[in-house]
């Protein structure tokens, strides 16, 4: 069962509700203030703190706020999925040696959570979006199918990517109150850079000519990014990897596609491609050319080296690439 919004706090640890939310059954697996241990006497150990993170978005986030006072290591590297990730003997042990855990919440690592209750017991452990829940911010999409939990894929929607980081700057601030400062400086700084690169989609959004603004992915990873920018989204698979939706779906999205004239759709990377690939032949059979625009990054930053292993460059990769692909006309 899922609970939206437990709302618990304990002194010195913020216990995300998104722990409690990845369970079985929530009730079971409540922490008491007696379990939070050492972790609600915050920071004592020596520096840099070490950190283990989820998601390569996460571990920018925290390593740019926590600049030359933490150490991040991230568990899941470039083309993971992170709905189907089972942790790994060596990520329990990376979890156990660990100061401080930061993931992204709202189940997103939906195999890790029974484990993040178990961390939470004696480590500072937290969720990114917590903020945004507690806050029950509107902005947290919601869809039906997804059976009363929120989307997790809050950080297409940069804006409120940029919430996060100040909750995050929050969070460190309270696990180490002597660098308070620097968190707060660094997270002003990353913040602005966050700023500056949703001006960036909005802009380049806008050049697509309004009717094309569709936006075809393998799945529904987009929601926020949609909300946020002015397109309509449509993914294959559901909310998480792990849902399949039918054929009648996939018959409803052809349908759309040659109707509106969508001239390209999307794959992404940690997806297999015949996901999306499905859709080309059944649109040419019936006259229209569909293309497959390109690779996305949704779930996972891209390839070290490359300008996408970074937040800032993934997102930037995924709007030139959509913009390109939305701009040219269908058999053009
Ligand atoms: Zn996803």
């Amino acid at each position: 069962m899922y609970i939206k919004n437990p709302m618990m706090f304990l002194p010195g640890l913020l216990l995300s509700s998104a722990i409690l939310a990845g369970c079985n059954n929530a009730d079971n697996h409540s922490v008491s203030t007696d379990e939070a241990g050492s972790a609600s006497r915050g920071f004592t150990g020596h520096y840099p703190i070490q950190i283990v993170c989820t998601i390569g978005q996460v571990a920018e986030m925290v390593a740019q706020i926590g600049g030359e006072h933490v150490h991040v290591d991230a568990l899941m590297g470039p083309g993971v999925d992170p709905h189907l990730y089972r942790p790994i003997s060596s990520d329990v042990s990376k979890l156990s040696k660990a100061d401080a855990i930061f993931f992204n919440g709202l189940h997103l690592e939906g195999r890790m959570s029974d484990l993040f209750v178990q961390m939470a017991r004696n480590k500072a452990t937290f969720a990114v979006t917590e903020g945004l829940q507690s806050r029950s911010d509107s902005r947290l999409r919601e869809p039906p199918e997804f059976e009363g939990m929120f989307d997790p894929h809050v950080w297409h929607d940069v804006k409120l990517w940029a919430d996060c980081v100040a909750d995050v700057a929050k969070m460190l601030s309270e696990f180490d109150p002597s660098h308070a400062n620097d968190y707060q400086e660094n997270a002003n700084a990353y913040a602005d850079q966050l700023n500056k690169l949703d001006q960036f989609c909005k802009d380049e959004i806008a050049k697509i000519p309004e009717n094309r603004r569709v936006l075809v992915t393998a799945h529904d990873a987009f929601g926020y990014f949609g909300k946020a920018y002015g397109l309509d989204v449509f993914g294959l698979k559901g909310i998480s990897t792990d849902s399949e939706k039918d054929i009648a779906h996939q018959e409803t999205i052809q349908n759309m596609i040659i109707q509106r004239k969508i001239p390209a759709v999307f794959v992404e990377s940690a997806i297999a491609p015949r996901t999306v690939e499905a859709l080309v032949e059944p649109c040419r059979d019936a006259g229209h050319d569909l293309k497959i625009g390109g690779e996305l990054y949704a779930d996972a930053l891209g390839p070290a080296g490359t300008d996408e292993s970074s937040y800032l460059g993934m997102i930037r990769h995924n709007v030139k690439t959509i913009v390109q692909a939305l701009s040219t006309e269908i058999g053009n």
